[in-house]
């Protein structure tokens, strides 16, 4: 089963749609970032460092976010989008149009987390 133009479509604006958001939402933290003053005191310098490193998590959140777009948005143009990445088979139509991102099936995104969620209990 393939993806029909129509849902491709749907999902490329969709994507397009979110990239912008994205986009906007990492000029303002940029924004935020940069336009707080380092130079005051050490109470002022601790809650900017503890600032800092909460706005570099939340870009590496928004860098993997943009990062899977973008090859969503690739993968829409060399015309293998909604194939999973992980096992090739078709990715499940709603699946798409909720999460247009996605580059896995169901059961290889839950695999995942599965392995993800036994590497943490190892860790802990
Ligand atoms: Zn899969």
């Amino acid at each position: 089963m393939t993806l029909s133009e129509e849902t491709k479509q749907k999902c490329r604006e969709m994507l397009l749609e979110m990239h912008r958001d994205l986009v906007n939402e990492v000029k303002a933290n940029r924004q935020s970032n940069s336009s707080r003053d380092y130079l005051g005191d050490l109470c002022d310098f601790a809650a900017s460092v503890m600032e800092a490193e909460y706005v570099y998590m939340i870009g590496a959140r928004l860098r993997q976010r943009l990062y899977m777009i973008k090859e969503a948005l690739n993968a829409i143009e060399n015309g293998d989008y909604g194939i999973c990445a992980e096992c090739g088979e078709p990715i499940n139509e709603k699946r798409l149009l909720l999460m247009p991102f996605t580059l896995l099936c169901v059961r290889c995104q839950s695999e995942i987390e599965r392995q993800v969620n036994i590497r943490g209990q190892l860790a802990a």
